[in-house]
């Protein structure tokens, strides 16, 4: 991993960077922060810099021999600790599922995630794993440079860590170790104590709105809501963007049956569930309600799109909506459709009541698909 592809973190790069090339790097380092500001991805950029046989001003080459091997986690003076899940296991043993949580999450992911990549239950750091860090740190470097221990979640290793005490004191030459830690106060202070330790702060809101901006493009309002309250923490910012797409797709989803239903049925009670939404949706912020109509936006294109190809883009629930539609809606009546929610966006956007504009969306949806014949119901 190159700095470059680390988020955020420019004073803390800069300052690793430094140690390096001043010859300054202490052996054993402690960095401590959420996962979720990056804490991971900065070790495994600073262990390749420190690596990299042709490094720049402000990073590493990413193509040398020694780049491509760090970045497949398979680098001969890289070594890696972190929690196994059987009683002896060590860390070399899980490395193929280790290099796959990387490659997918590219530093970014937290015990909870790689818990349940492994679908595993009991997690530790096993004192054969701090048995085996001594051993790899008696034998020379194979490369000729430093040797790396990083050590992820390290106060994990509880009292074992003792064992580490020793190797902290007098570390044999050029021997690098990097413990990653959320919650440093776990840690022995014996261990604490004979570690740099460098705070990794979290990111800033721009930082993080860039970000998940480039994971979500279609998703600002949601981005907009959940950046001030997601403490600088790109993980739990994720989560409950995760979270929110759910509740939109499922009003996607409420709204359709209810606008189909009313269509079909004509029955008091779809038309007072429809108006019961439509409050429900008019009581929500602006940038909620334009979501929302932008996600039906999608949902009917997609539902186009399935008419012809049989496939599309959307998740399960919303996917055998859109076969549905595929199935029993033609092509004039989804674009008569989309015609309203265009206005209903430029109403809202123009601050018109939007208890109103909900209404009539609904009720205009309604008729157009009342045209049509519909055989059966959905879901
Ligand atoms: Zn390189």
């Amino acid at each position: 991993m190159q700095f470059s592809q680390v988020i955020g973190q420019s004073s803390i790069k800069e300052n690793l960077i430094r140690i390096v090339q001043e010859d300054k790097i202490h052996h054993a380092n402690m960095l401590s922060g959420k996962m979720g500001y990056g804490t991971l991805a900065l070790a495994l950029a600073f262990a390749q810099y420190i690596l990299c046989e042709n490094k720049g001003e402000a990073d590493s080459c990413g193509t040398c021999a020694s780049c491509v091997k760090v970045k497949k986690m398979a680098h001969p003076d890289l070594h890696f600790v972190y929690p196994t899940f059987e009683s002896k296991e060590l860390s070399t043993s899980i490395i193929g599922k280790w290099r796959e949580m990387n490659e997918a999450y590219q530093g970014y992911f937290e015990i909870a995630d790689w818990v349940n990549f492994n679908k595993a239950k009991n997690f530790k750091i096993r004192n054969e794993d701090c048995e085996q860090v001594i051993r790899n740190f008696l034998l020379k470097s194979f490369e000729g440079n430093y040797k790396i221990q990083i050590i992820w979640m390290a106060e994990l290793m509880g009292k074992e860590s003792n064992k580490l005490l020793k190797i902290f004191e007098e570390p044999p030459p050029k021997s690098i170790f990097i413990l990653i830690v959320e919650n440093m106060e776990e840690l022995l202070p014996t261990i604490i104590s004979r570690c740099q330790i460098i705070k990794i702060p979290h990111l800033s809101h721009e930082e993080l709105t860039a970000e998940l901006t480039k994971i979500y493009p279609s998703k600002p309002a949601e981005i907009q809501r959940i950046v001030p309250i997601a403490e600088g923490d790109l993980l739990l910012a994720k989560a409950s963007i995760e979270e929110s797409n759910f509740n939109i797709e499922a009003a996607v989803y409420k709204w359709l049956k209810f606008v189909v239903t009313a269509a079909h049925k004509k029955d008091l009670a779809t038309i007072s569930g429809l108006m019961r939404f439509n409050d429900g949706i008019a009581g929500s912020g602006k940038e909620e309600q334009k979501t929302f109509l932008h996600y039906l936006l999608h949902f009917l294109r997609e539902s186009l799109v399935m008419k012809y190809s049989n496939n599309c883009n959307l998740a399960q629930d919303l996917r055998k909506v859109a076969e549905y539609f595929a199935g029993n809606v033609e092509v004039d009546q989804i674009a008569e459709i989309q015609t309203y929610i265009d206005t209903a966006l430029y109403e809202i956007e123009r601050n018109g009541s939007s208890k109103m504009i909900f209404i009539n969306l609904g009720i205009k949806s309604s008729r157009v698909f009342n045209r049509g014949v519909f055989e059966r119901d959905f879901a």
